[in-house]
């Protein structure tokens, strides 16, 4: 089994330019290097009415369980402006120890590190217990519609379990290595509407003030203690990111006031437990 180096694979990833929805045949020469190492692959093209299509790939080693899952994406946002690089960023080269490329740091280079491994391991393992699989979408950068959900949705259909699941993102604040995390907290997003009754401030009876509602509605949001915290993560923690009173005048008491909050929940809670507390 030929050891497959991870920058000379890295580097073949980013001059693919997919920038989301794009492919521009990233999926198609992934499979290839993983149908070569021994993998039973599947290319899979979701698409929605709205949306653009998008490609994804599911590749699984062994039928056994155990099945360990390496989670990734191929998709790039944009480079932005172009001469603001010191490079072309979909012709990657190493410059002082760095590869340089759009998706060097998320996350081509942690998809073809995945492969790399995979490929050092079954250079020593032509046996082993479970399955190792990969599951690649190009649809993480952009409105995630037709990416790992449908993936899951696909696999649960087909009663294919995922046991294990590394995801490579990037999350090392300073220097590789420095943070594993174990899962993520998940984020749910509130609006709140309040409709008044618009009046003059001189006349307060009269009318009913959404501002005045809205204020204690959302005193009493944030002071909901969720948990204390569990031993992976923090205590879920609710902020309020907008309030919006659209008014020009200084003596009208407005009709409309809004809100918008995000709740960052760990895994005490998930998005419909946390809709029904509040
Ligand atoms: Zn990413």
């Amino acid at each position: 089994m030929q050891k497959i180096n991870e920058l000379q694979l890295a580097k073949e990833l980013i001059r693919f330019p997919t920038i989301t929805p794009l492919d521009a045949g990233v999926m198609k020469f992934l499979e290839k290097k993983l149908k070569k190492l021994g993998f039973k692959t599947k290319l899979l093209e979701f698409k929605e009415k709205n949306f653009k299509p998008v490609k994804n790939l599911y590749a699984r080693l062994g039928t056994k369980g155990p099945n360990f899952c390496y989670a990734g994406h191929l998709d790039v946002v944009p480079p932005g402006n172009i001469k603001d690089w010191t490079i072309n960023p979909f012709k990657p080269s190493v410059k002082n120890n760095h590869l340089i490329g759009r998706g060097a740091n998320d996350m081509k280079s942690s998809v073809a590190a995945f492969v790399s491994a995979v490929s050092s391991f079954l250079s020593k393992n032509q046996k082993f217990n479970g399955s190792i699989s990969l599951l690649i979408t190009g649809d993480e950068e952009g409105d995630a519609i037709n990416g790992t959900k449908k993936v899951v949705e696909y696999l649960k259909k087909r009663k294919e379990k995922i046991n294990f699941c590394l995801v490579g993102e990037p999350t090392n604040p300073n220097k590789l290595g420095e943070m594993i995390k174990i899962g993520r907290r998940g984020s749910l997003t509130g609006k709140l509407i309040i409709f008044g009754l618009q009046g003059h401030v001189a006349y307060p009876s009269r009318s009913n003030n959404p501002s005045t509602i809205i204020i204690n509605i959302l005193k009493e949001l944030k002071d909901i203690k969720f948990d204390k915290g569990t031993k992976d993560f923090q205590p879920t923690n609710l902020e309020v990111t907008r309030i919006n009173i659209n008014n020009t005048a200084d003596n009208v008491i407005p009709a409309i006031a809004e809100a918008t909050f995000n709740i960052r929940f760990n895994n005490n809670h998930s998005s419909t437990s946390l809709k029904k507390k509040t």
